[in-house]
């Protein structure tokens, strides 16, 4: 490479993941300081921050007053502290906080206004989240600043030029460029490094228009062109741009080589790695666009160019587009009429809508498009407006629209060439129960779209990938060393357990903790947590502390979530340790690509609608669920089920005793103890929830034979359990409830002796099938196995087809912190092995 070369202009944008924290800004500004050519910076919000602007104006909208001071608060923390910990103290430090200050408080301000109006407009909404991008740009500057590669933030607003459209602005070329050259090139002669925020512009009017989510791609590709740049940089944390969606499709592999066309179908339907206009500014130019990743700048990720490369592969990529409806104008009269289709167009276009694809029948007599569904009721009224005439006259039978579909786009230049590619994608469809509802080839035979329900369009993506072996492209490598990232949900005991036994074996295992929520915040690193630090958090909790009291961030769980599934970390699992009713953001952590392992039983033994609901939201995102340790803590239990299902048996009914600590009790009140001093021991074991009640009432027991029952295809309503504790003593608090305990001593004292008169012993006993579960106390022959249990073990029988005289049983320790983290991790381990 000659000198001149290597000093060329490059244009790097810096995405939201990659200025996370001050870890991650700090390595951004590494890699500029090693960087020798002149450089534009193109910086994204802090990751999490748009969306935080945005959902606390649209819940302040909605009436929930306080979320814009709550969210103001929360971007002002987060902003103050990376500010804190990189900038050096003096007058730079001085003026970024006083920026950061007044920043929060306009936005506290302006969700007020916005709740009054009772409206989100597109031109406020662009105000609100405006900010994002200005609050990085000039913290990355000084930071650069401050590392002694100078630097100047410069404000997109006097650059970016745009058609004004709030909410989704198109760059006008023309005058961007002058502006950029003008305020630039003057910078970049004089060694400068000019800083830019990303996604926002001027529109004609004057007022700031953001060019729609993921703009900052947009900017970076705008200023490349701009300013004759021959080469943008897009750093994400993504390592390229994969086959497809990583998070519905898990053995996505990384592309080396797009065309820029192609590069351009992939974003416009709907990948969320580039924004969908993100590639018109480098039509028809020989500016080479690379996406790589910000964790391993050494790797190149993927060129996109005006080569031509991997020609074996017809199909290189997939993308999905969800949130759609499909509009159709139908008529047997439209046959053959010139005029139709240019009149709908006409018509949608007049609405400022905008539409995702365009499907024709083959027989002409309907013509449908895609779009956002939340548009369809609009387009639907305008259609009806235009054709009145034809539908009062029978000409057009009707204009209908269908949601909740997905478009999902196969893509690739060697398309054209290649026979039969349709039949391919219809074939792997087919077999996959995927019922097609409309087709469209694009007219470049570069892309042939479909669309699907959005149930069906993970299910789609999966079939069509393994159809064309894109798991093989580029040599079929997985994108990064196959790391599974464990997100830990609750840092209780088993938890903490959990963390130890999994740090323990950092390095020699691909399975690490990248992060961990309670409900006070999270902390969260993608390179995983360090066993010292793990140490430090558990010891922090174990007196008494909150996460974000020990140096995590202050955010709710779905917060948190959010911000973490923002990070492509690789093969996700969320672990939940919680005992709470975590259903909603178990589901939302599924859509975000997480598989799930639960220790709590409350998201399976709830009502049958949720149980399902969890269920099929694993299917729809092709993501597993495991949760052995809810039952038998460590004992294959569920996985004996299982193995038995899975060879061809039918279990009929499973029996026997889950509760370790109810059998703790009852074992110790069987031997002559008191039934309140066994209770008291078992707390003082650790056995019991805090009030333990919540075991005395059989809930706990109960709970494990719904989830056993539902196995088998049990649909009917949770059980009542048999509550042992006297109903007097059942809702007092829970002081007064240990100072009385005693007076069921008696109670119990002369129920034991009765029973063992007859030679039987108390035990508490689940029973299961696929029509009913029972959870109550039972007299069983002291000889029995059951009978002859002790302390906390557990004992489960399985009576089946193949096990019916004589059942097959599993026992064992139940009960106990360390048995349930190892029940949790052999789970973990089955998904980062398959
Ligand atoms: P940035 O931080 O630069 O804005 P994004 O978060 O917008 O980056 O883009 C990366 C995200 O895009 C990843 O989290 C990934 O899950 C998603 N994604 C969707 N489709 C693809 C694809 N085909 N290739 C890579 N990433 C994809
Ligand atoms: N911060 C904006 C968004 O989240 C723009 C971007 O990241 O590209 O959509
Ligand atoms: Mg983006």
């Amino acid at each position: 490479m000659s000198p001149k070369s290597r000093a060329a202009l490059e244009v790097w944008k810096f995405g939201g993941a990659s200025l996370a924290d001050a870890a991650s800004v700090n390595r951004v500004v590494a890699m500029l300081r090693a960087h020798q050519g002149p450089l534009v910076v193109v910086v994204s919000a802090l990751a999490g921050v748009t969306d935080l602007l945005l959902d606390g104006a649209r819940r302040s909208v909605a009436g929930e007053l306080e979320a814009g001071t709550r969210n103001a608060a929360a971007y002002l923390r987060m902003h103050r502290r990376l500010v804190e910990n990189l900038v050096p103290r003096g007058a730079a430090r001085r003026r970024l906080l006083l920026m950061v200050d007044a920043t929060a408080r306009e936005y506290r301000d302006l969700t007020r206004a916005v709740a009054s109006l009772g409206d989100l407009p597109a031109r406020a909404s662009d105000l609100v989240v405006s900010r994002g991008e200005r609050v990085s740009c000039a913290i990355v500057a000084a930071v650069l600043h401050a590392a002694r590669r100078p630097a100047q933030a410069v404000d997109a607003m006097d650059i970016v030029a745009t058609d004004g459209k709030h909410g989704g602005a198109a760059p006008e070329l023309a005058e961007s460029q002058r502006r950029a050259r003008r305020l630039l090139l003057p910078l970049l002669r004089r060694g400068v490094t000019p800083v830019v925020p990303g996604f926002i512009g001027r529109g004609p009017d004057g007022s700031l228009s953001t060019l729609g989510r993921g703009g900052t791609d947009l900017t970076a590709t705008l200023l490349a062109r701009c300013l004759g740049s021959r080469h943008v940089v897009l750093w994400k944390d993504v390592p390229g741009i994969l086959t497809a969606d990583p998070r519905t499709v898990p053995d996505a592999r990384l592309i080396p080589q797009l065309h820029h066309r192609e590069a351009a179908e992939v974003a416009h339907y709907g990948a969320k790695v580039l924004h969908p206009r993100s590639l018109i500014p480098l039509a028809e130019s020989r500016i080479v666009l690379d996406v790589r990743s910000f964790l391993h700048p050494e790797r190149p990720g993927t060129e996109v160019s005006a080569r031509r490369t991997l020609e074996r592969y017809p199909v290189k990529a997939l993308a999905t587009i969800s949130g759609q409806a499909l509009v159709t104008v139908a008529g047997k009269g439209m046959l053959g009429v010139p005029g139709i289709a240019a009149r709908t167009f006409a018509a949608v276009h007049a609405e400022g809508l905008s539409v995702s694809t365009i499907f024709q029948a083959s027989s002409e007599s309907s013509i449908g498009f895609t779009l956002n569904e939340v548009e369809a009721p609009r387009a639907v009224a305008a259609l009806r407006r235009t054709f009145r005439e034809e539908l009062a006259t029978g000409f057009i039978d009707d204009v209908t629209s269908r949601s909740g579909l997905a478009v999902v786009a196969v893509v690739g230049e060697g398309m054209a060439g290649t026979p039969g590619i349709a039949a391919r994608v219809f074939n792997a469809l087919a077999q996959g129960g995927v019922n097609v509802i409309a087709i469209a080839q694009g007219s470049s035979e570069r892309n042939i779209s479909f669309v699907v329900t959005a149930e069906q369009a993970g299910e789609a993506a999966r079939r069509v990938h393994a159809a064309f072996q894109l798991s093989k492209i580029g040599g079929g490598r997985p994108p990064e060393v196959a790391h599974t990232d464990v997100v830990l949900l609750g840092f209780g005991k088993v938890g903490r357990a959990l963390a130890d036994q999994l740090a323990a074996r950092n390095g020699t295992s691909s399975v690490r903790v990248v992060g961990l929520l309670d409900r006070s915040g999270y902390v969260f690193d993608p390179r995983g947590l360090s066993r010292r630090r793990l140490l430090r958090l558990a010891q922090g909790k174990d007196s008494g502390a909150l996460v974000a009291e020990l140096g995590g961030r202050r955010a709710d769980a779905a917060e948190a979530l959010t911000f973490v599934a923002s990070h492509a970390v690789s093969r996700p699992v969320l672990v939940d340790v919680t005992a709470e009713e975590t259903g909603d953001l178990l589901r939302s952590a599924l859509d975000h690509g997480f598989d799930l392992v639960l220790a709590n039983k409350k998201p399976l033994a709830g009502s049958t609608e949720s149980h399902d609901r969890l269920l099929a939201a694993a299917a729809a995102s092709g993501r597993r669920i495991r949760y052995e340790a809810t039952v038998g803590a460590g004992l294959p239990i569920i996985d004996t089920y299982q193995k038995l299902v899975e060879t061809g048996d039918r279990v009929l009914r499973i029996d026997g005793c889950v509760s370790g600590t109810l059998g703790f009790v009852l074992s110790a009140v069987g031997a002559g103890r008191a039934f309140s001093e066994a209770v008291v021991e078992a707390m003082g074991r650790g056995y019991t929830e805090p009030d333990p009640r919540e075991d005395l009432s059989g809930q706990d027991a109960a709970r494990k034979g719904l989830i056993l029952a539902r196995l088998m295809g049990y649909r009917g309503a949770p059980p009542a359990a048999e509550n042992l504790v006297a109903p007097a003593l059942r809702r007092v608090p829970l002081a007064q409830f240990l100072k009385r305990m005693s007076s069921m001593d008696a109670d119990w004292k002369s129920r034991v002796e009765r029973a063992a008169a007859r030679g039987r012993v108390l035990r508490y006993v689940v029973t299961a099938t696929a029509f009913a579960v029972r959870a109550s106390l039972a007299e069983v022959d002291a000889q029995s196995p059951i009978g002859s249990l002790t302390g906390t073990r557990n004992l489960v029988s399985f009576t089946s087809r193949r096990y019916r005289n004589e059942p097959l049983v599993v026992t064992g320790p139940g009960a106990g912190v360390a048995v349930t983290a190892a029940g949790i991790l052999n789970d973990i381990q089955y998904l980062a092995a398959t």
